[in-house]
């Protein structure tokens, strides 16, 4: 098995010369002391966390996954031991509000930082992920009092956090969850009910767990309109923060067993009359959650580039080493009894296609994760706005498309080492495995096209995609100076009027059937996620190029970067017309079948 290597080149690269993080932090006050040397330092000791702690106990977690014995659930071996060092190195409150104890540092920086870890150990880095989607959401929507009772200590690490959501019969339909708050004369409220599928909801690295939980008042409003949102911890605390010594009525009743991720605790968590506070809002619970899901969105899109360069990392290295076969224009190695199987054209459109849409997918995150911060940090209101559109549209994309693609990463990976990929021995069936979970939860990519198509398309009448697309313009306008772009640029222009025109047919059909909107929604969610890659991979041009042509730089890191971004353009953008083609064919064919044909 070959051991994870952090892609640091890759990352500082993208980082500092293509979204020239420097310029955007130095404009906001919140990020201003984020200087390219502090960048450098953490993303290197994120990167010995991610090489010398987590992947050393990523496949053993595998073997061993989590254990459930009377309620009590035990981590892999090393997990706790892991979990201390990245505790003890100050790792957990790293983009916490400052004034609660956190370092207040960016999301663009922290994403890379979770692309590590998730590709070094998935099931680990889960841990740590949910905790920070927890302290967001408190940060975001609790009483000041609430946030001091709990913010401190999950940003230590001391505590971590969850989201539970998820009932047995409502999912993506949190509208009919049955978890019940009854409020209390001190003003806390009494939570009953059952939540499943809960991610880290019990475990043994922490002294506590605060969950953060979806339920209704006895009187609520049906529907999505009558869910608030509580904390619930397991252990109770009192108002300075501290563990009283007594439970609070919440309980594990199993863990799942699943095709992956095993060293994370997937479990059913009871709630028995728990204590738990209101946080934000009565009835506005589904939307604060969303706080967090937009970040926890982005999260699972980094899982998947993670997991999927980890896979291309062992691929890449195999495809030089093992020999099979000769070049098809005579032996390369003959010294050998066989060339290493990179000579051949097939092995190579595997590795590209893996190298291009990881690239392009770590691109795309970071140009989100950018945005997430323009919307926290910027001091112009009217930036901060423009942030948000674009985040809105961006997210479901970075989550579905980049799952999507990560996990076909995956299998691709494993197909570069054929039989050898399929066995245990070199990992690239455990991504496979932990990979293909990103496409369902923190809801399924059918969801999150849904939502780009109706949502964020069709409600909004184009408005903000009309955003994307001026920010596309602007880019074309000043890249079209960069010798050698005009090559490239052409590639988004068709791209842009597709999308143009193919985005006012499905408006147009949708106001005679809505059924157009779902006919049409996965295509259309691939359509714009190819044409984000096609605008990161031009993004990422118009750095290397003028790079090269002064001749500063890594030639050889810059060189690849241009072959790949040359294989991008001949053999994955063409897709985009079938994508066409297959929104245009509307929903006739869809749903012609009756249930009994089916
Ligand atoms: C390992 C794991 C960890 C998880 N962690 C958490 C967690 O920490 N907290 C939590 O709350 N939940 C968690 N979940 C739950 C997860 O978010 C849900 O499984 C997911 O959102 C889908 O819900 P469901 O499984 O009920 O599927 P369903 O909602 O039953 O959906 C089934 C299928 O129908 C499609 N579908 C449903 N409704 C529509 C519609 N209106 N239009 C079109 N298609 C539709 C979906 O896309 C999907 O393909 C986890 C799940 C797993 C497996």
């Amino acid at each position: 098995m070959n051991a994870y290597r952090a892609p640091l080149g890759d990352m500082q690269f993208l980082m500092s010369e293509v979204f020239r993080a420097d310029e955007v932090f130095a404009a906001m006050p919140g990020t201003a002391e984020v200087t390219p040397d502090l960048i450098s330092a953490i993303l290197e000791e994120a990167a010995k966390i991610a090489e010398n702690l987590l992947s050393p106990i990523n496949r053993n977690g595998d073997h061993e996954g989590c254990q459930w014995t009377d309620g009590v659930v035990t981590t892999p071996a090393g997990f706790k031991e892991a979990y201390e060092e990245y505790v003890a190195g100050g790792w957990a409150g790293l983009t916490g509000e400052i004034d609660f104890g956190g370092q207040g540092m960016p999301k663009l920086l922290s994403s890379q930082i979770e692309e590590m870890f998730f590709g070094a150990n998935s099931s680990f880095a889960l841990y740590t992920i949910l905790t920070t989607g927890a302290t967001l959401t408190l940060s975001e929507h609790a009483s000041a009092e609430l946030k001091q009772r709990y913010l401190p200590k999950m940003y230590e690490g001391r505590w971590t956090g969850t989201m539970c959501l998820t009932e047995p019969h409502a999912g993506t339909d949190l509208g009919m969850i049955r978890t019940k708050a009854v409020p209390q004369a001190d003003g806390s409220y009494r939570i009953t009910g059952t939540k499943i599928f809960i991610t880290a909801g019990e475990h043994d690295l922490t002294e506590n767990i605060i969950h953060l939980v979806l339920a209704k008042l006895p009187d609520a409003p049906a529907g999505p309109k009558g869910i608030s949102l509580f904390v619930v911890p397991r252990n109770a605390v009192d108002n300075e923060g501290d563990l009283t010594g007594e439970l609070n009525g919440v309980s594990c009743g199993a863990v799942e067993h699943k095709m992956g991720i095993k060293g994370s605790a997937t479990c059913v968590m009871n709630f028995d009359s728990a204590q738990g506070w209101l946080v934000g809002e009565l009835n506005h619970g589904l939307s604060n959650m969303f706080t967090m899901m937009n970040y926890e969105r982005l999260s699972m899109g980094l899982q998947s580039n993670g997991l999927a360069d980890s896979s291309y990392q062992t691929a890449a290295d195999y495809a030089r080493e093992r020999i099979q076969g000769r070049s098809p224009t005579g032996p390369q190695q003959p010294e050998s009894a066989a060339d290493p199987i990179l000579v051949h054209p097939d092995v190579r459109r595997m590795l590209l296609t893996m190298r291009a849409n990881i690239m392009a997918g770590r691109a795309l995150s970071m140009y989100a994760a950018m945005q997430l911060d323009i919307s926290r940090f910027h001091p112009d209101p009217e930036q901060r706005q423009q942030a948000d559109r674009l985040v809105a549209l961006l997210i479901p994309v970075a989550k579905a498309y980049c799952s999507d693609r990560g996990f076909e990463m995956c299998v691709m990976g494993q197909q570069v080492l054929g039989g050898h990929g399929y066995v245990a021995e070199w990992g690239l069936e455990q991504n496979v495995r932990d990979a293909r979970i990103a496409q369902i939860y923190e809801g399924a990519n059918g969801i999150q096209a849904l939502d780009l198509m109706g949502r964020k398309t069709v409600r909004a009448g184009g408005e903000l995609l009309a955003v994307l697309l001026t920010e596309m313009d602007k880019f074309v306008a000043d890249a079209q100076d960069i010798p050698g772009m005009d090559r490239y640029l052409p590639h988004l222009l068709n791209n842009q009027q597709m999308i143009r025109s193919v985005t006012r047919s499905v408006i147009d059909r949708a106001s005679d059937n809505p059924e157009e909107i779902g006919a049409a929604s996965y295509a259309y969610m691939e359509l714009l996620g190819l044409t984000l890659y096609n605008f990161m991979w031009l993004r990422i041009l118009a750095a290397v190029l003028p790079k090269l042509q002064a001749g500063s730089g890594d030639t050889p890191h810059l060189s690849g970067l241009v072959k790949t971004a040359e294989f991008f353009f001949a053999r994955l953008l063409p897709r985009t017309r079938a994508l066409i083609d297959e929104i245009e064919a509307g929903a006739q064919t869809l749903m012609a079948m009756s249930a009994e044909e089916f």
